[in-house]
C-alpha cells in the first residue's frame, strides 16, 4: 500500500548505472542494496528529524542519489518535491514556497548555479526551507541496519508521496500533490499494460523530476522487479551502445527524443535492436511519420501512451500485441475510464470531437492550494451505463468524477481515442477554430521537415492569422540556408499543405529556424512561440 515497499528484498538487479565519461565501469545495485542503503539514508541527518507530511525538495542531477532520496523520503512518510536542476533561483524559490517544502537539498559543488540559486531562495520562501548541502556516500558501509520495512509501517495509501507541477506548457505550472494510491495505480497500470516482468529491462531516457521518467519508466520497472538501466544524462551517441550492453528490453522518451534518435539513425543506428521489445512514446504527440519512421527503423512496435501529472503519468495507451495499436491514436483506456465530453458535460457520439475527461484511481482530486483551477477542472457525472471501451476500466460504482484534461479528441468505434489538440491552443481565425496540430500533422509528413508547429498571431482582419515554424531535416549539416532557399522551400511547403488542407488552415508564412525552443519535459510552448521565435514582439 505505500511505495516503498515496491522495493522487493531480492538480490536481483534494481538498477544499473552504466559506463561514462565520468565512471569507466557500470555499477550495478541489487534490490536487497538499494533497500539497505535507503533504510541507512532515512536514519542519517537531515532525514532522520523528517515528520511525515514534510516536504521535500531535491534537484540532483544523477539518478541513484535522486532514487535514494525519493526513497528515504518515502521511508519517512515525507513527500518528495523534486526539481530540474536547470532552474534558477526566482524558479526554485516559486516551487519551495508553492510546497512550503521544509528541507532544500542540493549538490555539495560551490560552483553549481543550483547551489547559488538555493541560497538566494531563502529570504524569498514564506516558510524558509533548511537549506543543505548533501551527498550520499555511494561506497560507505551499510550492514547493521534496521530493515526499510520496519521504518515504513504507518505509512497509508492517502498519504501525500509526491509533489510535481505540471510542465507549464498553457501557462503557469500548476501544483500536483499525488498520494501513494495514485502513484501505485499508475504502476500497476503500466505494468499491466506492457505485460513487464522481472526479466525486463528499461533504458531510463526521461529525467526523474517528472512522472514520466519517475513513474512511466523507474517505479513501473521496479514495481515488476525489472530493472533500470539510468545513465547520468541522455546522449544520443550513447543511447545503441548502452541498450545494447544492458540488453535493455523497453524505453520510453517523449517524441522529440524519438526525432534525435531517427535524424541520427544513418551514424548511430547499429542495424538491430537487441533485445528490444518495444519502444513507448508518450507526453507529447507522436505524428505518424515519427511513428512509422521509427517502427520500421526497430522493427518493434511503437506504442505511443497519453498521460497528464494530474493522473500520476498514464491514462491510455496502445496495447502490446497482438492486440492492435493505431497510429494516430493514444490507444485505449487502461485502468482509467474516458469519456468525450461536449460543453455542459453531454456525452459525444463515437467519433464525435469533445473534451476529453478522466477518472480513476490514478487522479487527483483537486489541484495544490489552487481552488479556482480545482472549481473549472472537474465534473460530476453519473457512472457509465456500460463499459465504455472494451478494455479494463477504473471499477468504482455511483457518480464519478471526472477531470477535465483540456484536450480535445474522439473515441473511435473500438474505444481507441485520438487526441486532436489542446483547448488552450486552438486558433480563431476569424470564427473558425482551428485545431493546429492537424497543421502540424501534414507539414511533419513532408520529407524535407523534421520540426514543424503551427501557431497563431494576431491579425486586424481575422483576430488570428496562422503562420509555422519549420525545422528541416539537413538543418544542422552546416552552413544556413540563404533567403532564396528559404523562399523556394516556402512555396513548397504551401503546395504541400493546400493539397492536403482546407486554404484557410494553410499558413500564411513559414518560418525556417535551426531549432524549437523546448522546456525541460521535451515540449514546445506553442502559445509562446511566435514570442520566442521574435515573431511578435513580447
Ligand atoms: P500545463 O498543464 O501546465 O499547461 P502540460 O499539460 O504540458 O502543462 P503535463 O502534465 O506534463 O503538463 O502534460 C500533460 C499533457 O501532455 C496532456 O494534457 C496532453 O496535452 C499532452 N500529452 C500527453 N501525452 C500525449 C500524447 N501521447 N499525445 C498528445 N499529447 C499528449
Ligand atoms: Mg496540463
Amino acid at each position: 500500500t505505500n511505495l516503498a515497499g515496491l522495493l522487493a528484498d531480492t538480490a536481483s538487479r534494481a538498477l544499473v548505472l552504466p559506463a561514462s565519461a565520468l565512471q569507466r565501469h557500470a555499477i550495478t545495485i541489487s534490490y536487497a542494496q538499494l533497500r539497505h542503503l535507503v533504510a541507512a539514508l532515512a536514519q542519517r541527518s537531515p532525514f532522520r528529524d523528517l515528520q511525515p507530511g514534510d516536504v521535500v525538495t531535491y534537484l540532483v542531477p544523477d539518478p541513484l542519489t535522486h532514487l535514494l532520496i525519493f526513497f528515504a523520503v518515502m521511508a519517512k512518510r515525507a513527500v518528495a518535491n523534486p526539481l530540474n536542476p536547470a532552474y534558477t533561483a526566482d524558479e526554485i524559490a516559486f516551487f519551495v514556497g508553492d510546497g512550503k517544502s521544509r528541507l532544500l537539498l542540493v549538490p555539495r559543488c560551490d560552483a553549481s548555479p543550483v547551489s547559488a540559486a538555493a541560497a538566494a531562495t531563502r529570504p524569498k520562501t514564506s516558510s524558509p526551507a533548511e537549506e543543505q548541502e548533501w551527498r550520499m556516500p555511494y561506497r560507505q558501509a551499510v550492514d547493521d541496519l534496521q530493515e526499510l520495512a520496519a521504518l515504513l509501517e504507518g505509512a497509508r495509501a492517502t498519504d501525500p508521496a509526491l509533489f510535481l507541477h505540471t510542465s507549464g506548457t498553457t501557462g503557469r505550472p500548476k501544483g500536483i500533490m499525488l498520494a501513494h494510491a495514485n502513484i501505485l495505480a499508475t504502476v500497476h497500470n503500466i505494468t499491466d499494460t506492457y505485460h513487464l516482468r522481472p526479466s525486463d529491462i528499461t533504458y531510463l531516457v526521461m529525467p526523474l523530476f517528472h512522472v514520466h521518467g519517475l513513474i512511466g519508466a523507474t517505479l513501473s520497472t521496479l514495481a515488476s522487479g525489472g530493472c533500470v538501466v539510468a545513465p547520468l544524462k541522455f546522449s544520443v551517441t550513447a543511447f545503441w551502445p548502452d541498450v545494447l550492453a544492458h540488453a535493455a528490453t523497453w524505453y520510453s522518451a517523449v517524441p522529440t527524443i524519438h526525432q534525435m534518435l531517427l535524424a541520427r539513425a544513418r551514424t548511430t543506428y547499429p542495424g538491430h535492436s537487441g533485445a528490444l521489445r518495444f519502444a513507448r512514446s508518450c507526453s507529447a504527440p507522436l505524428s505518424s511519420t515519427t511513428f512509422k519512421a521509427l517502427e520500421q527503423l526497430l522493427g518493434v512496435p511503437v506504442l505511443e501512451a497519453y498521460a497528464m501529472t494530474e493522473a500520476a503519468h498514464q491514462m491510455t495507451s496502445n496495447p502490446p500485441p497482438p492486440a492492435q495499436r493505431k497510429p494516430g491514436s493514444v490507444g485505449v483506456p487502461m485502468g482509467t475510464t474516458i469519456r468525450i465530453l461536449a460543453d455542459g458535460g453531454r456525452e459525444c457520439a463515437v467519433n464525435e470531437v469533445g473534451e476529453v475527461c478522466v477518472h480513476g484511481e490514478n487522479v487527483i482530486s483537486a489541484y495544490h492550494n489552487n481552488p479556482e483551477a480545482t472549481a473549472k477542472a472537474f465534473y460530476q457525472l453519473p457512472a457509465p451505463q456500460a463499459p465504455l471501451a472494451p478494455r479494463r476500466t477504473a471499477d468504482s460504482v455511483g457518480p464519478e468524477r471526472y477531470l477535465r484534461t483540456g484536450d480535445m479528441g474522439y473515441c473511435d468505434r473500438q474505444g481507441y481515442v485520438f487526441l486532436t489538440g489542446r483547448m488552450k491552443e486552438q486558433i480563431n481565425r476569424g470564427g473558425e477554430k482551428i485545431a493546429p496540430l492537424e497543421i502540424d500533422e501534414v507539414m511533419l509528413a513532408h520529407p524535407r521537415v523534421r520540426e514543424a508547429m503551427a501557431f497563431g498571431v494576431p491579425s486586424a482582419v481575422y483576430g488570428e492569422e496562422i503562420e509555422a515554424a519549420i525545422v528541416l531535416a539537413d538543418s544542422d549539416d552546416g552552413g544556413t540556408s540563404s533567403a532564396q532557399d528559404e523562399a523556394v522551400m516556402a512555396q513548397q511547403m504551401r503546395k504541400h499543405c493546400l493539397a492536403q488542407l482546407a486554404g484557410f488552415k494553410v499558413p500564411r508564412r513559414f518560418h525556417f529556424v535551426k531549432a524549437l525552443p523546448k522546456g525541460p519535459t521535451g515540449k514546445v510552448q506553442r502559445l509562446q512561440l511566435a514570442k520566442a521565435l521574435k515573431i511578435v514582439p513580447s
